[in-house]
């Protein structure tokens, strides 16, 4: 079973710390959605298989109206679809718009709060309050959304331990089945990271980083969630069917701009070039893995999860393995999967990068 990924490059507001793909021409919605549904009825069908999980995602997808999501679906094909997740603004909930996406098919919600905090919110340049959020959360549950995911943000500019919590504790009371978490992160050429440079912003520091990531976790898995990825928590059986295809290898088409695929081995991209897209001139380029690609893949997705890396490690990888076990970064579980330890996840990629060939 495969899944379809959908890219709606648009948001009505840049945020200060994104380098996602996306622009704040709104005005080209329209023909864009034109050039994407070209796109699906051309290539849904590549993998070959049936369409188990469909996420819409960006940018803001819903800057579009209703029935351009509706479009969106009705051209991929819903019948096997288990999971149709659609990425939204608290900005733009209301009870119409979130009526309307359901009856289009969306059986899942990923609504993008980072925080409950005004001051922090505008901070980081996000266009919606705590209070939209807290609505947004609440509409969409009237709305018949049981199936809803929300992402906080931790280790923003001048943040302290005791908001972070509080931010924890409302997420908690909101009755949402999943939350994705992530710190923030000085990308190139973001203004954020222009600001750190410039010195009107201090980044929080790497100990108290750490803290707040160990604070989610624990008062998360205590609250009877699933820590089932680095980054991911869910109550049992609501961890993210589309997201963790791609941890497990399962293939996927993604349409629009800047979209990426991953079929027999092959990964694939379109450019990310809002022009030459909604001018039907699409550019996609491929490359196709290695077996040291594969293998490296595998360390580098697998380590990211509960279920860690299985199977067999060349030589010089076992050894590295053995010391991240004897440092307490790394166990070895009882059927002889390789997991991160809570420690080992405070400098995950340091250890991916060790472990790679
Ligand atoms: S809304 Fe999302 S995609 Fe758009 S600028 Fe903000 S973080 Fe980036």
């Amino acid at each position: 079973m495969a899944g379809v990924y959908v890219h709606i490059p648009f948001c009505k507001k840049r945020c200060l710390y994104c380098d996602f793909f996306s622009t704040t021409c709104l005005e080209r919605r329209k023909e864009y959605v034109a050039a994407l549904l070209q796109e699906i009825i051309e290539r849904k069908d590549e993998t070959g298989e049936p369409v188990r999980t469909i996420y819409i995602g960006g940018g803001t997808p819903s800057t579009l109206d209703a029935a351009d999501i509706q479009r969106i679906i009705d051209a991929i094909g819903t019948r096997q679809a288990e999971e149709i997740t659609m990425e939204m603004n608290p900005g733009d909930a209301d009870e119409t718009y979130l009526r309307a996406i359901r009856e289009a098919g969306i059986n899942r919600l990923s609504i993008g709060i980072q925080s409950f905090d005004d001051t922090l919110l505008n901070r980081i340049g996000r266009r919606h309050t705590a209070q939209q959020a807290l609505t947004a959360v609440k509409m969409a549950q009237e709305a018949g959304f049981d199936n809803l995911s929300i992402d906080l943000m931790y280790a923003l500019p001048t943040q302290t331990m005791d908001q972070w919590k509080a931010d924890i504790e409302t997420a908690l009371n909101l009755n949402v089945q999943h939350i994705s978490s992530y710190g923030l992160m000085y990308e190139e050429g973001t203004a954020m990271t222009h600001m750190r440079d410039e010195g009107s912003i201090t980044p929080i520091d790497e100990d108290t980083e750490n803290a707040m990531y160990d604070r989610l976790c624990e008062r998360l898995q205590q609250a009877g969630f699933v820590h089932y990825e680095v980054s991911n928590f869910a109550l049992p059986c609501y961890e993210a069917k589309h997201n963790s295809s791609y941890w497990n290898g399962t293939p996927y088409v993604g349409v629009g701009a800047g979209a990426h695929s991953y079929i027999r081995n092959t990964r694939s991209w379109n450019r990310e070039d809002l022009d030459t897209y909604i001018k039907g001139n699409n550019v996609r380029e491929s490359e196709t893995l290695t077996e040291k690609d594969l293998y490296n893949e595998r360390i580098m997705l697998g380590l990211r999860t509960n279920q860690g890396i299985a199977g067999s490690f060349p030589k010089q990888s076992r050894s590295v393995i053995e010391s991240k076990i004897q440092d307490g970064l790394l166990r070895e579980t009882e059927d002889g999967r390789i997991v991160a330890t809570q420690q080992g996840l405070h400098i995950l990629n340091r250890i991916i990068e060790d472990l790679m060939i």
